[in-house]
């Protein structure tokens, strides 16, 4: 005999197709994996799952909203993507400007709006709300940025979802001082940075992740770089091992470490050998 509970349960732990194009957007951003280059990473993903575990069990506030923080590249959206997926939450929305190009200021808060009221009426959910400065509409050129924006999502940031609803709400941000000014950041149950790679160790984990480089060239590498100042964020790295790929073996290890330097990414200081 099926009972409330049943349904209940069913609605809740079984229901997910008519979302299903969420959970691929999720997959869309994790198509590279999370590769763990340090304490920093493994850091996130730790105080992440307990901050999603206090969304889970929270009885008092069904409330919990995170902003995942860092320079542009340093891998943010991925990082909330994995913590949204490891949520396990049956609603999944992802709320990107991308998805949201040629809207005016009042359609962009009426999606805003729409995302967060279906999140309302499922038990547990969980909304990625992905780079908010450019939600906002914000431009480094002559401040200015969506007000109308920043009122909605200030507003729906505090509001506490009906009784016995769970909320979940991933934001990522490059740029945490904008928001801070906007007074913002208040409104988060915690922020977590994420950094760029800045040790020649964490350099050298990635590149072991690939078949790209030969011990030989690794060790060469990291002679080249031990000791040096390293600042790069991993999609940058990534794209960087791309192009190395495409790179004459003979050559490859030189000309990946000119271009590190070129893009600023590396301060070897003299000239390489
Ligand atoms: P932007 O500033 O442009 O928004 P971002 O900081 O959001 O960039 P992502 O779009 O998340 O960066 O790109 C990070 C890429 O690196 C993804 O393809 C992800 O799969 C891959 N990646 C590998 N290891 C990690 C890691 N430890 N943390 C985050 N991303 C990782
Ligand atoms: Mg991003």
């Amino acid at each position: 005999q099926v009972c409330r509970d049943d349904f209940l349960h069913a609605l809740e732990h079984d229901i997910k197709p008519a979302f299903g194009a969420s959970a691929e957007a999720l997959e869309h951003f994790l198509a590279r994996g999370i590769i763990t280059w340090g304490p920093p990473v493994s850091g996130i993903l730790e105080d992440g799952t307990l901050l999603t575990q206090q969304a889970r069990v929270a009885d008092a506030f069904g409330l919990v909203s995170v902003l995942i923080e860092g320079p542009p590249n340093s891998g943010k959206t991925a990082l909330a993507a994995m913590l949204a997926k490891n949520s396990d939450f049956p609603f999944v929305k992802v709320c990107s400007p991308e998805d949201m190009v040629g809207f005016t200021e009042t359609a962009k808060c009426l999606q805003i709006r729409k995302i967060f009221d279906d999140a309302y009426r499922s038990q547990l959910s969980c909304i990625l709300v992905d780079n908010i400065e450019r939600l906002l509409d914000y431009g480094s050129i002559g401040p200015r940025y969506s007000n109308l924006t920043l009122q909605a999502l200030l507003v729906l940031l505090k509001k506490q979802p009906p009784k016995g609803k769970k909320l979940l709400v991933l934001c990522t941000s490059s740029r945490k001082q904008v928001l801070e000014e906007m007074e913002m950041l208040s409104a988060f149950t915690a922020v977590l940075h994420v950094p760029n790679l800045s040790q020649p160790e964490e350099l050298i984990t990635v590149l072991e992740q690939f078949d790209l480089f030969t011990k030989q060239d690794i060790h060469k590498i990291y002679n080249q770089i031990s000791g040096h100042k390293v600042f790069i964020g991993i999609k940058k790295l990534l794209a960087l091992i791309d192009m190395a790929r495409q790179m004459d073996p003979k050559v490859r290890v030189i000309k990946f470490l000119t271009k590190m330097e070129e893009e600023g990414c590396l301060d070897l200081g003299t000239m390489i050998h």
